[in-house]
C-alpha cells in the first residue's frame, strides 16, 4: 500500500472536515461540495488515482476512498439540514406574531339619529291609536298650498322657500298635504300621523334644504282643543320625560283656526333661562290647531258635522333638543364621529 496515497487520503479528509466545520451558509457548503465531490473535486481526482495504483492495492484504496466519500457526503448533508433549520428558526423568530395586539374591530352599522327619533315619535303616537299615512315628496301645488287654504298670493307662501319643478309641481315644503290626500280618500273618523322628508331652499345652523316632519291629524264628531292638548301632553312627556311643562301660545297657520305654537320647558336649563332658550326658559317644538272649516269644505267634509285638530313638528328640532345638538347640519354631513354617538 502506497504511503503517499494514504497520506493524500488523510490530508483530503482533514482539510475537508476543517472546511465543513467553518462553513456558515448553505452557499459556502455547496461551494465545498463542489471542491471536494465535484467533477474536478479533490476526492473525485483521488478516486481516479486508484486506477493507477498497483492492482493488489486497488481494492483497499478504492474502499477507503469510497468510505471517505460517503462520510463527507453525510457530513455535508447534515450540515445543510442544520443550516436550513437555523435559517428557518431565525426567520420564525423575526416574524413572531404579537398576539397581544388588539384586533381590527368590525364596524357595525347604526340607525341614523333622525331615523331613531322619527321611530320614537311614530311609536308614541301609534300607541295612542294613530295610523301612519304617507304621501309623495314630489307634490302638486294644489295639495301643498291651495287645499290647505294657502292661495297663490297668500303671504304664507313666502315663508316656505319652495323648490319648484314647474308652476304646478314642487317638492313638498311640509307634510301637511298628506292630511288633504287622506281626507279626500276617507271619511271620518280619521286619526293619522304622516312622517317624512320635506324640502325648503334654506341652509344655516338651524336649517337644511331637506329635513323631516311628522304631521298629525284627528277628525271626528266632537274633537276639541282639549283632545289636542291631551295628545300633545302625552307625547311631550313620553319624549322628554314625565313632568316636562308645556304651554300653548296663540299663533297663525292658514289651515288651522285657532292655531297655537307649543313650547316645552327648556330641557337644558329647566326654566332658569339659557342660551339655547334665549333666556326665556321655553323652547318651541311644534305648531298645532283646530282644522280650519275652510279646509274641511275643500275636501268635502261638513264643518257642521265634524271637527278636528292637526299638528306638525320638525324631527331634527326634536332630536337636537333631546340630544343637545346645536347645528342641524351635523345630521347630514356623514361624519362617523358624530353618528356613532347615538
Ligand atoms: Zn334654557
Amino acid at each position: 500500500m502506497s504511503d503517499s496515497f494514504k497520506e493524500v487520503l488523510r490530508s483530503v479528509r482533514e482539510s475537508a472536515l476543517k472546511e465543513i466545520a467553518q462553513a456558515r451558509t448553505e452557499e459556502e457548503v455547496n461551494q465545498i461540495r463542489i471542491e471536494i465531490l465535484g467533477r474536478k473535486g479533490k476526492l473525485t481526482l483521488l478516486l481516479r488515482r486508484v486506477r493507477e495504483l498497483p492492482s493488489q492495492e486497488r481494492p483497499w484504496a478504492g474502499e477507503q476512498a469510497n468510505i471517505l466519500k460517503t462520510e463527507l457526503e453525510e457530513k455535508i448533508e447534515e450540515l445543510l439540514v442544520r443550516l436550513h433549520d437555523e435559517e428557518k428558526q431565525r426567520l420564525l423568530s423575526q416574524e413572531q406574531l404579537d398576539i397581544t395586539l388588539p384586533g381590527t374591530p368590525l364596524l357595525r352599522g347604526r340607525v341614523h339619529p333622525i331615523t331613531q327619533v322619527m321611530a320614537q315619535i311614530v311609536d308614541i303616537f301609534t300607541r295612542m291609536g294613530f295610523q301612519v299615512a304617507e304621501g309623495p315628496q314630489v307634490e302638486l301645488d294644489y295639495y301643498n298650498f291651495e287645499a290647505l287654504n294657502i292661495p297663490r298670493d297668500h303671504p304664507a307662501r313666502d315663508m316656505h322657500d319652495t323648490f319648484y319643478f314647474s308652476d304646478e309641481v314642487l317638492l313638498r315644503t311640509h307634510t301637511s298635504p298628506v292630511q288633504i290626500r287622506v281626507m279626500e280618500s276617507q271619511r271620518p273618523p280619521i286619526q293619522i300621523i304622516a312622517p317624512g322628508a320635506v324640502y325648503r331652499r334654506d341652509s344655516d345652523i338651524s336649517h337644511t334644504p331637506m329635513f323631516h316632519q311628522v304631521e298629525g291629524l284627528m277628525v271626528d264628531e266632537g274633537v276639541s282643543f282639549a283632545h289636542l292638548k291631551g295628545v300633545l301632553t302625552f307625547f311631550v312627556h313620553e319624549m322628554f320625560g314625565e313632568g316636562t311643562p308645556l304651554r300653548f301660545r296663540p299663533s297663525f297657520f292658514p289651515f288651522t283656526e285657532p292655531s297655537a305654537e307649543v313650547d316645552i320647558g327648556c330641557v337644558i336649563c329647566h326654566g332658569e333661562g339659557c342660551r339655547v332658550c334665549g333666556g326665556t326658559g321655553w323652547l318651541e317644538i311644534l305648531g298645532a290647531g283646530m282644522v280650519d272649516p275652510e279646509v274641511f269644505s275643500i275636501v268635502g267634509y261638513d264643518p257642521e258635522e265634524v271637527t278636528g285638530f292637526a299638528f306638525g313638528m320638525g324631527v331634527e328640532r326634536i332630536a337636537m333638543l333631546k340630544y343637545g345638538i346645536n347645528d342641524i347640519r351635523l345630521f347630514f354631513t356623514n361624519d362617523l364621529r358624530f353618528l356613532t354617538q347615538f
